[in-house]
């Protein structure tokens, strides 16, 4: 085979050429099919060939490719902002469409700081996040983000952000604890780091409803959000919510967040919101903080290139219509609580190295230890993650695993975040494809 020109991810690795999809499979030049049970990183919650979605996109190209947003507005970026805030939590009003998650979270950041400024507040320039999370690899995402290994390169690059505890209830939980307990505590963190900072010069908290790449599928303890809203609103610092692994259905409901009963000042979507058919993100900002800018400079000022790109709405448009129409968010809903926590507890609840089971919908986290008592972590040097995303290949399934954290505080986990249509059939095949893959590497 001739030498690439790509500049890959990895230098050294070798992987397949993928040359098409069909429903929840990828299949490669050989042929070879595998069922992509974590959507690439939580993706492709169509599957790969929805006609509809394929079918907007070749309408809109033949319509209208492009028109810049300096100069027009589009009708699929209108109908996209109306159908996403007639769905959304709160007051949420305004719909920033991008080109992906990283980009959704850097402007939630900078949204923020301009609220502040425009309400004649310039000293609050503070944002509060959390450890082992991740809000994209731009300088100003990465920065907000917990993840150690992803920063620790970056790290002059990075702004000072702050950062707290996450709520992670396997590793962190005391043993005489509730779980309600554990989340008031673990939220009260939020408000002694902005006491230490001053209320004042706060600008905003941002996190994910459930953990996603850096934890694995957690969930926040009940009340834990509640709790941190209130904190928020006691001192005037923003909510942003970044779901855009865990949003658009992935959690069985179409905006995370509506679980644990908070709505935030700022949401970011992405991922789910194209499926894969298109790159777009969007951030959705509350009716106040519109508000303050359009009584005040009436500019945000931020912007790329290709921000409400029309061939990338019309394609969220038709996923989101998807989504709805189908009722898939409920299916995922049921089928999270049946088929996929079922499943996944009957085929690695017992397993010597499976420390704990965690998730909502169809989004699921499964963490692995050296020794279940103890809640050791692998070694990292024995690269557990690496080798399973191989060995679950070989076996024909796409899966998600991270590796865990150097600390040792956090061992490695696979993810999985199967298609909203896939059946049981494929869903219970994809799990015994991760069994045996299991038993090559462990
Ligand atoms: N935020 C979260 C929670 C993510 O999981 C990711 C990507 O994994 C991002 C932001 C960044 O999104 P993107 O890779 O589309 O820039």
């Amino acid at each position: 085979m001739a030498a690439s020109h790509i500049f890959p991810r990895h230098c050294h690795a070798q992987v397949p050429v993928a040359t098409a999809g069909d429903g929840c499979f990828l299949i490669d030049r050989n042929g070879k099919r595998y069922f992509d049970g974590s959507g690439g990183a939580a993706v492709s919650c169509l599957g790969h060939s929805n006609a509809r979605v394929t079918d907007a996109i070749k309408a809109q190209l033949d319509q209208l490719a492009f028109a810049h947003t300096g100069f027009f507005t589009s009708d699929p970026a209108e109908a996209l902002a109306d159908l996403l805030i007639a769905h959304a939590p709160g007051d949420l009003d305004r719909v920033y469409l991008v080109s992906g998650g990283s980009e959704a979270t850097e402007a939630a950041i900078k949204l923020a700081r301009q609220y502040h400024v425009e309400r004649g507040e310039p000293g609050r320039r503070h944002l509060i996040a959390r450890r082992q999370s991740y809000h994209g690899n731009t300088l100003g995402a990465l920065a907000a983000g917990g993840n150690a290994w992803r920063r620790e390169q970056f790290a002059p690059l990075l702004v000072d952000m702050h950062h707290i505890a996450p709520c992670y209830e396997y590793a962190e939980r005391a043993e005489d604890e509730t779980l309600e307990a554990y989340g008031q505590r673990t939220a009260n963190e939020l408000e002694e780091t902005i006491q230490r900072l001053g209320p004042d010069s706060v600008m905003a908290f941002i996190a994910e409803p459930v953990v996603g790449a850096t934890l694995g599928a957690v969930p926040a303890a009940p009340g834990y959000f509640k709790r941190i809203r209130e904190i928020c609103d006691r001192h005037g610092i923003l909510l942003i919510l970044d779901e855009v692994m865990c949003g658009m259905g992935r959690t069985g409901h179409l905006f995370a967040c509506d679980a644990d009963g908070v709505a935030p000042d700022i949401l970011c979507i992405a991922k789910g919101l194209g499926a894969g058919y298109q790159p777009i993100g969007a951030m959705l900002a509350s009716r106040a903080i519109y508000d303050t800018i359009a009584r005040g400079s009436g500019f945000f000022q931020h912007g790329h290139t290709y921000v409400g790109h029309p061939v990338a709405a019309a394609a969220g448009l038709a996923v989101v219509r998807e989504l709805l129409e189908n009722d898939l968010v409920d299916r995922v809903q049921r089928m999270g609580q049946t088929t996929m926590a079922e499943g996944l507890n009957r085929h690695f609840g017992q397993h010597a190295h499976v420390g704990d089971i965690r998730g909502r919908g169809f989004f699921w986290g499964i963490e692995l230890v050296a020794d279940r008592e103890t809640k050791t972590p692998f070694d990292p040097a024995l690269g557990v993650a690496g080798k399973l995303k191989r060995a679950a290949m070989d076996e024909g399934l796409i899966c998600y695993p991270m590796a865990g954290t150097r600390d040792g505080k956090h061992g490695d986990h696979v993810l999985l975040a199967p298609p909203f249509i896939a059946t049981e059939d494929e869903l219970e095949a994809a799990f015994g494809a991760l069994s045996r893959a299991l038993e090559r590497v462990l």
